[in-house]
């Protein structure tokens, strides 16, 4: 057993994007005409249900026949994903949303030493390019060994599904990966693959459980940062 792979989570792990969700979820509200705001609270009880059903909620709200949901529920995940992507974008050029502390200075050490990268993330694969694109740059993009998103499988963390799937698109066997996650469900799907996993909670996830973690980090440069040597030493 050693360390062959190192694979990221993208929403809360690399940028506290959680609440883009939330404030993308407000806009397509105002945009089909209803007169609902999630506040922080509202959308952290949601976040409780695991695998969505925020869109059959929203579908619930309105007078309209249940042959409709599934067309609505695409059109409005489009457009929701857009929604967040633009409101995500946004801010990365004004500054305004940051990379989380110690995860340029991380992923620049691994990619100096050569071991392999990848993302696995339940966010839509064409929006985690562009979030990660405006966020880290084209050539960061290209280094990846891999990228999967939501739409790769049709099993959420905590489900391993994506997890398996990048190790197997990278020919490494899953003992071999560590995963850097923000939340509990990411941790298990991480953990639910035979992969070790370091935690960084991101905000919306700091009362989770983090009960089987190699390392539970506040972020990825303090109190210690987190380099690769601390993270090889967790295969010896
Ligand atoms: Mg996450």
């Amino acid at each position: 057993m050693s360390l062959k792979l190192i694979i990221s989570d993208l929403d809360g792990t690399i940028l506290e994007t959680e609440d883009y969700h939330r404030r993308a979820y407000n806009e397509l509200f105002k945009e089909i005409g209803l007169a609902v705001t999630w506040s922080r609270q509202d959308y952290m009880d949601r976040l409780k249900i695991m695998g969505g059903g925020k869109l059959k909620e929203v579908f619930s709200w309105l007078d309209r026949s249940e042959k409709e949901y599934s067309s609505f529920k695409q059109e409005m995940y489009q457009r929701k994903t857009r929604l967040y992507i633009d409101l995500i974008t946004a801010d990365l050029s004004l500054g305004n949303l940051t990379l989380r502390p110690g995860v340029e200075r991380l992923f620049n050490e691994i990619q100096k030493e050569n071991v392999p990268l990848a993302i696995g993330t339940a966010c839509e694969k064409k929006a985690a390019f562009e979030v990660l694109e405006s966020a880290l740059g084209s050539i960061f993009l290209t280094s990846l060994k891999t990228l999967c998103g939501g739409d790769d499988t049709p099993h959420k963390k905590p489900d391993p599904a994506i997890y398996l799937l990048v190790a197997e698109q990278c020919g490494v066997d899953p003992k071999d990966c560590l995963v850097l996650e923000d939340t509990n469900h990411g941790m298990k799907a991480a953990l639910n693959a035979g992969m070790k996993c370091v935690v960084a909670p991101s905000e919306y996830a700091m009362e989770h459980d983090f009960t089987g973690a190699s390392l539970c980090l506040k972020d990825f440069e303090t109190p210690h940062y987190l380099t690769l040597k601390k993270v090889s030493a967790l295969f010896a």
